[in-house]
């Protein structure tokens, strides 16, 4: 793969085109710009670690710089902190004092950080173009869309509403208004069997409405909740309907939103038995984001911070094949020289938009709360951000936390 920036020598100029080019210009009519305000440095420019370490430095504790886990590992050096997205915005609400929080992630991920820290505490999101597909694959309209379905439907009233934590807070504040939670790939469970509850049971009739990924919410009602495939729908906002009879709705336990991650979703379950014919004796361990077929031939399904838990406990000389995102395995693979660490498909890449976030966009962005100006703040509106709050403290409230 190679990659080209704008700004290298080897970047020439591309004959017009109907798409914009990552870090040029502006689609006006889109959520987000990918322009930076001022100058964007070099990306050769041989000082730019130095250049974040002074710019750091000057900010002291009025900056938290938060850093992702799927984060390159040239922002990760000057993370203050670690972790998946729920972890970083609870690190950055349990920092009050921190007059800025720099968050090295994606949108959604900015946006739950600005619901949980206080009004007086900034965040910035160095790139505003780093977005998530799968967040974005659920938009607010679509989602009331799909309410009015089920409304006509009959089920809306026997239907929890659960969204994952990938979403935007629109989708969080839905949540919340019609009485539902938010949940993480560590939480799915709980979360899930909570809904079942306030719909009337696992085994009643109520219905959970998950959003968006719905490789999460199947693996999660399948394998641990017991529900059955069948119980499952697809709705598709893209079709008339969802592309869902009325009565596949009544029939369905799990309304899943037809929404996937453009990374996890292409490993294969062919991966998994390649990696098994190699390497004799590997443990198999995926992220609940992939599809049912690879969850299922795996050996062990976790979050991120379930997979690095399980490597720091594994058994010297054993060997692993990872399905998640790339940054992270290189990081877990050099922390365990005493491990065998495969990742389970070499055709898959980085996740594109939280590789977005560079080391000139993180420089740029701290050199400018040096200079006195807040570049790319997130700001939630304040009716989204109450009922997002109202689904983010139920899930906080969830058994377990
Ligand atoms: S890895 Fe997938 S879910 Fe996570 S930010 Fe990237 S596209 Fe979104």
């Amino acid at each position: 793969m190679t990659l080209t920036t704008p700004g290298t020598g080897t970047f020439t100029e591309p004959a017009p085109s109907a798409l914009l080019l990552l870090g040029r210009g502006a689609d006006l009519a889109s959520e987000r710009g990918v322009e930076c305000a001022g100058a964007l440095p070099d990306p050769s420019d041989p000082a730019l670690v130095e250049r974040a370490r002074a710019a750091r430095a000057a900010l002291g504790d009025r900056a938290f710089v938060l850093g992702h886990h799927y984060q390159r590992d040239e922002v990760i050096a000057f993370a203050d902190v670690t972790g998946d997205s729920f972890k970083l915005a609870r690190e950055a609400a349990a920092r009050p004092d921190a007059e800025f929080v720099v968050f090295c992630g994606v949108h959604f991920m900015a946006e739950s950080a600005d619901i949980l820290t206080t009004d007086a505490q900034q965040v910035v999101l160095p790139d505003l173009a780093a977005g998530c597909s799968m967040a974005d694959m659920a938009a607010i309209d679509q989602v009331e869309d799909a309410w009015d379905v089920l409304v006509d439907a009959g089920v809306a009233d026997e239907t929890v509403p659960v969204t994952y934590m990938n979403s935007t807070a629109a989708i969080k504040a839905f949540t919340g208004r019609h009485g539902g939670t938010v949940c993480t790939s560590s939480n799915a469970q709980v979360a899930l069997r909570w809904a079942f509850d306030r719909a009337g049971g696992v085994a009643g009739r109520g219905k959970v409405l998950f959003m968006p990924d719905q490789h999460l919410g199947r693996n999660t009602a399948v394998l641990q909740l017991g529900l059955s495939l069948a119980d499952c729908v697809v709705y598709d906002p893209r079709k008339p309907g969802g592309g869902v009879t009325t009565q596949q709705l009544r029939d369905a336990r799990m309304i899943l939103w037809r929404g996937h991650c453009s990374v996890h979703g292409r490993f294969s379950a062919r991966n998994v038995a390649d990696v098994r014919a190699a390497v004799p004796g590997v443990t198999v361990l995926v992220h609940p984001e992939c599809t049912h077929e690879v969850v299922t031939a795996a050996d062990m399904v976790g979050s991120t911070e379930y997979i690095i838990k399980a490597l720091d406990a594994a058994e010297p000389g054993s060997s692993w094949a990872i399905g998640t995102e790339l940054n992270l395995v290189r990081r877990l693979a050099r922390a365990h020289p005493e491990l065998t660490v495969h990742y389970l498909d070499s055709t898959v890449c980085f996740c594109s938009t939280m590789n977005r976030i560079d080391l000139p966009h993180l420089v740029w962005a701290l050199e400018e709360l040096v200079a006195g100006r807040v570049p790319n703040r997130i700001v939630v509106d304040a009716d989204d951000a109450h009922w997002a709050r109202v689904a983010l403290d139920q899930m906080l409230a969830l058994p377990g936390h």
